[in-house]
């Protein structure tokens, strides 16, 4: 069977600019102009097709960064946020009312699972924690109450694989939805062609690809998207996390180089992750075959942009990873920052940083060393000289 083309996809679409211009239009305007009084209101009701109320509700820049992912996913329509964050708690939210249950991956960046933990019960929705590997955890943690199954394709940093077509079923048959993170691994898997009925991203990341700014995005049926800016009961309308029309702007410039940007973190992601194997030292990377879920991610991905850009090795201590990590700066392999997706190497030590929020015991029961570095490789032309320069650091 074919597999689905994200790149093509998104290349199938006409966007202009209202003057021909290749880019489209940026509308730097909060309210628009009604040439009826009648039209304002059929617009506020949602049935004015191709109307515009208010920046917060919709944007036409942003609709067009919205449409352009939408198509990237397949799915019926998008909508954009000022962060990752604000596209995560957007989606749960919308979802679930206070008596709620949700089940979550473990394994999720750290900004997750402290909305999950010590966010969520201010609202009286419980969440049950579970590894995303072991269906069989989900299928017992079910309840009937039930109405998130929340889950990253590739889990942050431990690079765990969920299974989206089998979560995806657990789901519907207790008539939850399967919300997935796909922030490290966008055009690689498509999460709504597999069968999650929300797909949500931060797109600081990869998608961006140029940490210059914050933002996500959220992709769904009309149906959901709809119900989001809902001027009464949506909660992107009525929390407000909208992302800026200028940065939706160049976000969808960015966005139309994702295919070539991915394949080259991945090529550049697969060199390193064989050579660190082969220098004895424990990776993690969904590439290598030793990888428990190698089969599973071969399964899910679409052809040609690789396995990501994602590497996780095991340095054992903190003090070991600390001091590499320092020295792989000194010699400008990379920058020791959080985030990733970014053109240069990006390195952190995972436990002291983006999964701190995670308390060091659940950390060593879900496997996450103290040593562990997390790497998000760069774009490098010159991989085997980048690697010789890594040699050097521990
Ligand atoms: N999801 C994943 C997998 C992340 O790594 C991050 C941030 O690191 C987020 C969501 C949150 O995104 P943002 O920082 O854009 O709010």
């Amino acid at each position: 069977m074919k597999k689905f083309d994200p790149a093509t996809e998104l290349s199938k679409l006409e966007q202009f600019g209202e003057f021909g211009g290749v880019n489209p239009s940026i509308t730097d305007s909060a309210t628009y102009t009604f040439l009826g009084a009648e039209t304002m209101v059929d617009t506020f009701h949602g049935e004015a097709e191709g109307c515009f109320l208010y920046s917060r509700h919709w944007n036409p820049t942003n609709k067009y960064l919205s449409d352009a992912l939408a198509a990237m996913e397949g799915t019926e329509a998008g909508w954009v946020t000022a962060s990752g964050m604000g596209a995560i708690t957007s989606a749960i939210l919308q979802l679930c009312n206070s008596g709620d249950h949700i089940i979550s991956s473990v394994t999720t960046y750290g900004g997750t699972y402290a909305f999950l933990k010590n966010y969520l019960p201010k609202f009286n929705i419980d969440v049950t924690f579970v590894i995303p590997t072991d269906l069989e955890s989900i299928r017992k943690a079910v309840r009937p109450n039930t109405k998130v199954i929340y889950t990253e394709t590739i889990s942050n940093p431990l690079l765990q694989i969920s299974d989206i077509p089998k979560m995806s079923k657990i789901a519907k048959n207790v008539g939850a939805k399967l919300v997935v993170d796909n922030t490290f691994s966008p055009m690689i898997v498509s999460p709504y062609k597999l069968g999650a009925d929300v797909v949500v991203y931060s797109m600081t990341k990869f998608i961006n690809g140029k940490n210059d700014c914050v933002a996500g995005a959220i992709c769904s049926d009309n149906d959901f998207i709809n119900s989001l800016i809902d001027v009464n009961t949506g909660t992107a309308m009525l929390l407000g996390p909208v992302l800026d029309p200028l940065r939706s702007s160049s976000i969808l410039k960015n966005l139309y180089t994702l295919h070539i940007r991915m394949k080259q973190h991945s090529k550049n992601a697969l060199y390193l992750a064989e050579k660190f194997t082969k220098e004895g030292i424990k990776v993690i990377y969904p590439g290598l075959k030793t990888h428990k879920d190698y089969e599973l991610l071969n399964s899910l991905m679409n052809n040609e942009f690789g396995y990501g850009g994602m590497i996780a090795i095991d340095l054992e201590t903190k003090e070991k990873a600390y001091s590499f990590m320092e020295k792989m700066q000194d010699r400008n392999i990379g920058y020791l920052a959080v985030s990733l997706g970014y053109f240069k190497t990006l390195f952190s030590n995972s436990g002291s940083s983006t999964s701190s929020e995670i308390p060091e015991d659940i950390q060593r029961e879900m496997g996450m060393s103290p040593g562990l570095v997390r790497f998000s490789v760069g774009l490098d032309n010159d991989i085997e000289r980048t690697y010789e320069l890594i040699k050097e650091c521990y």
